[in-house]
């Protein structure tokens, strides 16, 4: 579905906050490697979609209500089968319910489980002098607790990019330690310039962010993402 469209069905229905597989959805037509997500209704659906993702998956709870979501324990990471996605599905709408009884529900995201890599988060916002800001950082304890990311004012030129992966204290981390693969630096610039053109091309998003992406030695892909547009 072309984007513009993704997001004017989320406006019709009063929503700023695009959904995981709407934000995906419109970052693959952008060119931005994302785990793509298929969304099911029922715990059948889910078994399908998986089927056609390929094993193992990753169930996420899909609800306009809820941000974070293993928080709720709408996360289930590693069903390797039809049986297994059947009954992570009964697990998560368990869980939400007791978390979050008054969530609305849409279904869960169905998506092919990513091999691990180093997590990174890559994201947009807009301040109010500047306008749209790139930040980049690595992900968990790294920008959570210690806030080591680093920002560029949107448009970026490929120097900027290269400078953001580097300006960070957490950059040996990208450079391999204790025998981790290095991440493939060139991918994770790509990525941060594409969208930096992808959010210069749509004044309409007010936020994005890619948390984590999973940096390989060969390439970077988004697992989780959220875009917030203008009503
Ligand atoms: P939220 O941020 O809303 O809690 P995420 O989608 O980020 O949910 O999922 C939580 C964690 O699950 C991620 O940080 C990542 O480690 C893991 N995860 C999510 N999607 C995938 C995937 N497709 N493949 C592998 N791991 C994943
Ligand atoms: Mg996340």
């Amino acid at each position: 579905m072309p984007i513009a469209d993704v997001i004017e069905k989320a406006r019709s229905q009063g929503r700023a906050v695009l959904t995981e597989v709407e934000s995906k959805q419109v970052l693959h037509e952008a060119g931005i490697p994302v785990a793509r997500a298929e969304l099911a209704a029922t715990a059948k659906d889910a078994a399908a979609a998986a089927d056609r993702a390929g094993y193992p998956v990753v169930l996420k709870i899909v609800s306009p209500d809820i941000a974070h979501k293993s928080d709720v324990g709408g996360v289930n990471v590693g069903p390797n089968s039809a049986a297994e996605v059947e009954a992570a599905f009964s697990e998560i709408m368990a869980a939400v319910k007791q978390r979050q009884p008054d969530a609305r529900i849409e279904g869960v995201a169905v998506q092919k489980m990513a091999r691990a890599g180093t997590e990174v988060i890559i994201g947009m916002s807009k301040d109010p002098q500047f306008g749209p800001v790139m930040m980049f950082g690595l992900g968990g304890i790294f920008v959570e607790v210690l806030k080591d990311v680093a920002f560029r004012i949107v448009p970026l030129e490929p120097k900027d990019a290269r400078q953001m992966v580097r300006e960070i204290k957490g950059f040996p981390v990208l450079e391999g330690v204790r025998g981790q693969d290095p991440a493939d630096l060139d991918a994770l610039e790509g990525l941060i310039l594409k969208v930096s053109e992808f959010v210069e091309a749509h004044p309409e998003i007010e936020e994005l962010d890619l948390n984590p992406v999973f940096a390989y030695k060969d390439g970077a892909i988004a697992v989780d993402a959220r875009i917030v547009v203008s009503q």
